[in-house]
């Protein structure tokens, strides 16, 4: 597997504080889109996701399912209740039913999976930044790469590792290989 290139892999940092002052926030009004081979592996593991979801995300899940009804990259999205997706609760419950299984990334959406990594569409890649390729991400301080010296390519060498896999044709609404 030949190693990932990340085109800012120089400049950016990143440090994921979730459970060390952050709750979670790049999960509010988090919106993955997901493929069908997914979906597939979402429903199959929801009678043990369901109890851990937030009551009123359970409530919403058994009225209407987990999916919304917009797209994005020409695939449906995951549903959000009371601002934040519906799959979140003190952290993601898909992380942590795989977590269990040994494996954090078995149910969780590839997007949310691979963030704050972005394939350029060349086969390389750049970690998200505020004031990269335009971005803002007001919202999330952990993307703000004043708040950390951090190197990203460090912090991130897990989600790395699992980009490399995918192979440098891989894009957003494509199937995920390997998972
Ligand atoms: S699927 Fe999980 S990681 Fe992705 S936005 Fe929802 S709660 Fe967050």
């Amino acid at each position: 597997m030949k190693p990932l290139i990340v085109v800012n892999a120089a400049t950016a940092t990143f440090d994921c504080s979730f459970g060390r002052g952050c709750e979670g926030v790049c999960c509010r009004h988090g919106e993955p889109s997901v493929t069908p081979a997914e979906q597939a592996r979402i429903n199959g593991v929801l009678d043990r996701v369901r109890p851990l979801l937030r009551p009123e995300a359970a409530s919403a899940l058994d009225a209407d399912g987990w999916l919304s009804d917009q797209q994005k990259v020409g695939l449906p999205m995951t549903r959000v209740v009371d601002d934040w997706c519906i799959f979140f609760n003190k952290g993601c419950t898909l992380h942590s039913v795989g977590a269990a299984e040994g494996d954090f990334a078995k149910y969780k959406p590839i997007q949310c999976v691979l963030f704050p990594l972005e394939p350029v569409g060349d086969g390389t890649w750049y970690v998200r930044q505020r004031g990269y390729e335009g971005e803002e991400w007001d919202d999330l301080f952990c993307l703000n790469p004043a708040n950390t010296t951090r190197q990203a390519v460090e912090a991130l060498a897990p989600e790395m590792e699992v980009a490399a896999a995918l192979g440098p044709a891989f894009t957003w609404g494509a199937e995920p290989s390997g998972k």
